[in-house]
This record gives C-alpha cells, structure tokens and sequence, in this order.
C-alpha cells in the first residue's frame, strides 16, 4: 500500500507516530493509500527546519524570492496534467475541476511573484529638521497554514505562497483526506529553487493542528475549513499571542429578480450549485427568486437542467461531477436531504440512493433540488456541502436581500439582475462579505483578498491579495535624524512640535 509521510527540510521524512489514516479513492470506494499522522515531536523537527532556513530566506533579496516563484509558477504549468489528475484520484472532482483547482492557486503564486513591489514601505523625508520617517514590511518568522480537503491545490497556494515570498518559512499541515498533490507541490516548490526548510509539509490530524496551535516559534496560522474548527482554531491560536485568520464555513444565496436574463441563471445556477459535487465554500446552494413568476419559470427549469446533468468518475470527461469525498460525507448529505423531507420542505429532486454501474461502492450523490424551503429550517440554516439546491421563495429584494443578510454564514452571495441602481444598492447594502453581480461565484481574483464575513471568517486579514501581505508581515517605522554639522547641545523635537 502507497504510503504518505512528511516534507521536511527538503525531503521525505518517515513519519514515526504509527498512527495513520486511510486516503479513498471516492470513485470506487477502496483505500488507496495512507498516509502518517505526526506527532507534536515531528512537528517540532520540522518548525526547527523552518526556524533554522527563515533568516537566510528573509535577507535574500525579493527579486530572488520572486524568481523561485516564476520558476515554480513554469513548473505548476508544465505538471499541471499530472497534478490534475492526482488530485482527482483523491478528492473525486472531475479533471477540469482539478485543473481549475490548480490554476486559482498558480494566480496568487502570479501575485506572489510581484513581492518586491508589494513589499515596498513608506519614506516621509522632512518630518522634523533634518528627520525622516520610513516604514518597512518585514516578515513574522515561521507561519503555518492548516488546509481543508475540498481545494488541495489553491488554498495551499493561498497561504505558502504569500508567506514564503514575504521572507517567511512555512509549515503546511494538509487535509488527511487528500494529502498527495500538497506533497508534489513541495517537491515542486523544492525544485523552483527554494531552499530546504523553507516549506514543510506535516501530515496529520487534530494533534498536529494543536501542537501548531500551541508552538512558540510559530507566529502566524492561516486556516480554511469548517466553522466550528475555525473558531477553536482561531481561539486557541490568538491564546497563544499568534496571528490567525480562520476561514470558515458558507451558505451563499443566489437572488434571481423578475429582469434577470433567466437562460444566463439556470446555466450560471446549475454549475454553482452542482459543480464539485457542491463541495465548493463559494457554491450557490440557495436560490431566492423573487416573485411568484420567477420562481415557477426557475423551478421548473432548474428541474430539467439538473436532470441533464452527468454524474460520473472524475475522469470522466463528459461528467458534470463526480462523487463526494467520503462514505461519512455521502452519508451526512443524505441524512440533510431526509431533514429537509421532514422539515417540510418540497423535495424536487432526490439524488439520494445514486450509483454508477461498475462503480456501486463509489460515494456519488445525484442532483436534489428542494423548494419552498424556509428560514428557521435546519436544513437551511447549517452548511449541507453537497449536490444539494434549495430554493427559498421571496416576494421583494428587499425580503430576499435580508435572507444572506441575516444568515449566520456571510461568505459569498450573487445577484442576477439587469437593473443596475438595484445592484449596486445590493452590494453595498447586504451584509456579506463577497458579491457577485450576475457573476454565481465571485471568488475574488488573485490581487484582491477572499474576504468573508460571519462565521465564515474569523480574524482581521483576509486571504491573499494585499491582505494576505499585511498578516504575513510586520510594520517597522523608523524615524531617523541626520542633523546638518555637528549635533552638539541640540535636543530632539518631536516632529510634530516645530
Ligand atoms: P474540516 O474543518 O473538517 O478540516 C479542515 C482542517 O482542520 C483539516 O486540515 C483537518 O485535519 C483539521 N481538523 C479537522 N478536525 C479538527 C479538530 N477537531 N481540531 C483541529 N483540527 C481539525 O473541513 P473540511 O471538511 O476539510 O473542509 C470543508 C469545510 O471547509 C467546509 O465547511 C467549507 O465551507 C470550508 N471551506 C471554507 C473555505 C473558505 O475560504 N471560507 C474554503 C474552502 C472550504
């Protein structure tokens, strides 16, 4: 049986711990690997790697820390076939989900290969006789970043690739489920040119993310994942003097009103719901159509559309999705649909009970779809993270507005509309933190930040973009004096006095 361990100071480390945990192949079901769960003590070897690369990193200078990221940006290219289809094997995505998994990620390494310029501080010269002021960006140390299973590419390339390129060292600790692609990133990364210890990956379960959690020489933690964990996440790690920023769970709303360009919404609905098996925090699993006109003509298109759909093995190049992550996971989505049967609401569509001739013991789940779904409803207010689209009928934009807006979740939410004072009022009124105009997933490109709110974020920075350069760095200001001749009996002023 193939076995992962750990990535440490540059090379394969044999984990130790004898505690392992099984990876599946989700499309039939069997385990195909597993992989070691480290002990606090092997995380220790590794942040003393990290610890003991970090100041020769930090003072090589940014255009050279920028090239290791062109150079690994070229080799993310130049595998990313081989990538696409591992991380396929593992998280059950179809190939294109899994190259566009890859590719999110290689834009913020883009972003990441701008660091010189984005680094750059701030000079007042003159702020006092013969004083200057100067602020510069420097990095914390060693940070970590604690991974989810549902983007093994991009939301590791979120976290390494602003750290490292700020000057930092770093320990990537991956989801359990499907830790392969974060291990050939770092051999990757390796061959970019990036020193040994610079990134570390650390397999393993809640030990490991504790013995991070509670680490002295780590300085920062960057997480994604479900909300409860974040905040623990994010509690825990700020007890211990560490910046956090926790990304969370999302339950993002679709708001279709009477003007939207209904061909463009299904197409746009159908994908944002279904798409990744709804495995997806900026999925669009609520749809609030607004009127009782929109909401018919909705449903029932949105009825044949998500029949069309194909669900499949991930390889397969004509399927729309493949199956879920795991037997749990099946399991869990298919106990929500039967709460949403007995919560009253109208099941459409039932994907429960799905399966694929030559492949009965893979975890697929066919397309359900619920409407007349209400607030209030478990179903509605908890995260399902599956193929699963419920419809929440609303009579105005206001009543349909304050749904995201009230929802405990507040990480992404669409509006489709060709009105355009409506929408922009809608972006800046709801109380969400990313906003598509008729766009179903705003994910914000690579040199913005991904930026939730609610409990699907827990911290002050975002992920990525400058935001990302602000947690991963530190502000120095200087004020500095050079007075003309010889300084003698002159005693300082303060600037702001003469
Ligand atoms: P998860 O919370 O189960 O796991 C995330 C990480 O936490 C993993 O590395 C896991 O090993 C670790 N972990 C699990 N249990 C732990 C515990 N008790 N103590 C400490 N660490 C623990 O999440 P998941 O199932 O891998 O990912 C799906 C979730 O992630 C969904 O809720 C999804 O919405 C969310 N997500 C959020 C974003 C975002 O940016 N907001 C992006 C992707 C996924």
């Amino acid at each position: 049986m193939r076995e992962l361990h750990h990535f440490v100071n540059g090379q394969s480390v044999s984990g130790t711990s004898e505690r392992f945990a099984d990876v599946y192949d989700p499309n039939t079901g069997e385990v195909q690997a597993r992989v070691s769960l480290a002990t606090p003590s092997e995380l220790d070897s590794a942040v003393q790697a990290a610890v003991n690369a970090q100041p020769a990193w930090a003072a090589t200078n940014p255009q050279k820390r920028a090239r290791v990221m062109f150079e690994f940006k070229r080799l993310l290219e130049a595998n990313m076939d081989e990538l696409a289809h591992m991380l396929s094997a593992e998280h059950g995505k179809v190939i294109a989900d899994s190259v566009g998994d890859v590719q999110r990620g290689l834009e913020v390494i883009e972003f990441a290969c701008g660091i010189p310029h984005l680094l750059k501080g701030e000079y007042t010269e003159g702020a006092g006789p013969g004083i200057d002021v100067y602020s510069m960006r420097q990095p914390l140390g060693v940070t970590a970043g604690i991974t989810p299973f549902n983007f093994p590419a991009m939301i590791p390339m979120w976290m390494f690739g602003v750290s490292i390129a700020c000057g930092n060292t770093f320990i990537l600790k991956p989801s359990e489920k499907d830790p392969s692609v974060p291990m050939r990133l770092a051999e990757l990364f390796l061959e970019a040119g990036a020193p040994e210890g610079v990134l570390n990956v650390v397999n393993g379960d809640k030990e490991v993310v504790d013995a991070i959690l509670d680490h002295a020489d780590i300085k920062a933690v960057s997480f994604v994942g479900s909300s409860d964990i974040a905040q623990y996440v994010y509690s825990r790690g700020t007890a211990n003097g560490k910046r956090v920023q926790a990304m969370g769970g999302a339950k993002n709303h679709g708001i279709i009103l009477p003007d939207a360009d209904m061909d463009q919404v299904v197409k746009d609905i159908v994908g944002a719901a279904y798409g990744s098996a709804g495995e997806r925090c900026m999925a669009l699993p609520v749809a609030v159509p607004v009127g009782k006109k929109t909401a018919d003509e909705f449903v029932e298109r949105m009825i044949a559309e998500a029949r069309a759909l194909k669900v499949g093995v991930s390889t397969d190049k004509d399927a729309h999705y493949g199956p879920v992550v795991s037997a749990a996971h099946k399991e869990k989505v298919e106990n929500y649909i039967q709460m949403g049967v007995d919560e009253g609401a109208d099941l459409l569509l039932d994907g429960r009970g799905h399966t694929l001739q030559g492949h009965e013991n893979g975890y697929f789940i066919g397309p359900s779809l619920f409407d007349n779904v209400k607030p209030g409803m478990k179903t509605y207010d908890e995260e399902i993270f599956g193929p699963v689209l419920q419809v929440v009928r609303a009579e105005t934009l206001e009543e349909a507005a304050e749904l995201p807006s009230k929802h405990q979740y507040g990480n992404g939410v669409a509006l489709f509309t060709r009105n355009g004072q409506a929408a922009r009022e809608f972006a800046s009124k709801v109380n969400v933190g990313m906003v598509g105009i008729n766009v179903p997933i705003p994910v914000p490109v690579a040199y913005h930040s991904f930026s939730g709110w609610k409990r699907s974020a827990f911290g002050d920075h975002n992920q990525y973009g400058m935001d990302g350069v602000r947690f991963c760095t530190k502000v120095k200001t200087v004020t500095q004096r050079w007075p003309e001749g010889d300084i003698g009996d002159q005693s300082f002023i303060i600037p702001t006095m003469r």
